[in-house]
């Protein structure tokens, strides 16, 4: 049987958009009403610039923060900072981020600063080209999760194989079903599952319908609001 829990569809802008994107959560909902969609959640997470000038149609996040509530952190943006900017939800250990040295516990320190500010955090996981090939997927990203997530209540996981991120290259529906299976019997039944990787309309259907997926953490097709309309609609009524 499928998944019971309430979709949710959020987008990575990453360090794309000016302030003339501020405007796209109001193109969403003219797209996709919220009266159509009272079964999922939608998030945008643009860059921290934008956040506090966003218009209302989506629910906003920040796509990292730092542990600490404020300090002597040049260039860092604390939880409690996206929260004042109003944000709900932080992304913490996205692959780019692990990839300029966040090591799980600095993943952990990050979740607990998201709690801590009333945020929920977006907790990243997934293996490599490398570890996929050597059949150590399953290990990479539960020793993640057990290292990466704090003892808190609320939280998300988004699997997001690396290769699969930028690239074009999608996790085949049986390797992100094993997975997401996998991950399931970790953590337990009331915590959302994202799948992240090349995310797109034309396969968000296949993906979304999988029993352990929850939603989806889309990159690229996320900065077009048709397309993330088309990947909204695509996640199944619970
Ligand atoms: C991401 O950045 O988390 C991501 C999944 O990107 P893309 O959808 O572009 O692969």
């Amino acid at each position: 049987m499928r998944q019971t829990l309430r979709p949710l569809i959020a987008a990575n802008w990453k360090m794309h958009g000016d302030l003339s994107w501020t405007s796209k959560p109001s193109d969403f909902a003219a797209i996709y009403p919220a009266s159509e969609r009272g079964h999922l959640d939608v998030l945008i997470c643009p860059p921290a610039t934008l956040l506090a000038s966003m218009n209302d149609g989506v629910l906003l996040g920040g796509q990292d923060c730092h542990a600490a509530v404020s300090g002597a952190h040049t260039g860092d943006v604390s939880a409690e900072m996206l929260k004042d900017a109003g944000a709900t939800y932080v992304i913490i250990g996205h692959s780019e981020r692990r990839a300029r040295g966040d090591t799980n516990a600095d993943v952990n320190a990050k979740a607990i600063a998201a709690t801590r500010a009333g945020l929920i955090p977006i907790i990243c996981v997934g293996e490599t080209e490398n570890e996929r090939d050597a059949g150590q997927a399953e290990t990479v990203v539960s020793d993640q999760i057990r290292a990466s997530v704090p003892d808190i209540e609320a939280y998300v996981i988004a699997y997001e194989p690396v290769w699969a991120i930028g690239t074009g290259k999608t996790a085949t529906p049986k390797d992100v079903d094993d997975m997401h299976n996998a991950i399931r019997a970790q953590v337990g039944p009331t915590v959302q599952l994202l799948y992240g990787g090349s995310v797109k309309p034309a396969n968000a259907t296949e993906l979304l319908a999988l029993k352990n997926v929850d939603g989806a953490l889309i990159g690229g097709a996320g900065l077009d609001m048709e397309s993330l309309a088309a990947i909204a609609r695509a996640a199944p009524k619970p």
